[in-house]
């Protein structure tokens, strides 16, 4: 039988990369998922191709920045699903969106900063709040994205590595706060993986896939398959844990 059967999920910026690598994931493991973008078309095209592969999906537009639309992503699931088991929170952006690729932390700009912090730390909060209020007493799964940027400087990436610190932070509060309610909170670090959030952000510098010992970037597969894991009852002895995956880098 499958891992995830008989269990809902909810995959936040699943219309591209290891979110939608995710969604298709957590569905071919059994779970109905509710694939939510801010881009609707996107988190759409990622729902026909579940229900392509026979499983069940909902799409759903939300901004993870703006507390209403956070709100109604989490009622327009619960209203489709009746519940929800496993959450992950991936939607985020990288420095080219946030207007701040290349800037050091004295370039960067008040706005700059502040884009990348609403959508990559404020977003997860909002997540995070609405989700654990939705399952209560219920329990289940919730999966934050952060990266090796949440665990080590990255080079003109102040903003984006203080957001994704605050996303590990945010995973250890939660993880001691709602253990006893059965709710299991975790972060996945991925290093660098091939989607297409990294190909702006470095127009694909051939050196990337040097930066570890591996030689290669990361299959947006490899992450999701980290992210199955977590969200099923296989990893029911973790909570607030950080699992990198990147190939190696943070060890040499
Ligand atoms: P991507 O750009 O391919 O996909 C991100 C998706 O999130 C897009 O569909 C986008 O529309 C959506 N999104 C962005 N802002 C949103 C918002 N405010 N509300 C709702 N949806 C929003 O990026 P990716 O590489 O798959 O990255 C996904 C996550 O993984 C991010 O949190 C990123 O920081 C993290 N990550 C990526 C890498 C990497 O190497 N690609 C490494 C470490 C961590």
């Amino acid at each position: 039988s499958k891992l995830l059967e008989e269990k809902t999920s909810l995959v936040t910026g699943a219309g591209s990369g290891i979110g939608r690598a995710s969604a298709l994931a957590l569905a071919r493991e059994g779970a109905a998922v509710c694939a939510v973008d801010r881009h609707i078309e996107a988190a759409q095209e990622t729902a026909e191709e579940i229900r392509r592969l026979g499983g069940r999906a909902h799409a759903v537009r939300a901004d993870v920045a703006v507390e209403q639309e956070v709100k109604a992503m989490i009622s327009e699931a619960m209203d489709e699903f009746g519940r929800v088991d496993c959450y992950f929170n991936n939607a985020g952006i990288g420095t080219v969106e946030s207007n701040s690729r290349g800037k050091s932390l004295a370039q960067l700009e008040l706005a700059d900063w502040q884009r990348m912090i609403d959508v990559n730390l404020t977003g997860v909060f909002l997540c995070m709040k609405y989700e654990i209020l939705a399952m209560g007493e219920k329990g289940g799964s919730i999966v934050n994205n952060a990266s090796i940027g949440g665990l080590q400087g990255l080079k003109n990436a102040a903003a984006y590595t203080a957001a994704k610190h605050g996303v590990i932070g945010l995973t250890k509060s939660a993880a001691i706060e709602y253990g006893e309610s059965g709710i299991r909170v975790n972060a996945v670090c991925p290093g660098h993986i091939l989607t297409p959030l990294i190909m702006k952000s470095s127009n694909l510098n051939p050196d990337l896939a040097r930066m570890n010992p591996m030689n290669r970037l990361g299959t947006m597969e490899e992450i999701a398959e980290l992210v199955v894991w977590l969200s099923s009852s296989r990893a029911s002895f973790s909570n607030g844990a950080v699992f990198v995956a990147d190939g190696g880098r943070l060890a040499a």
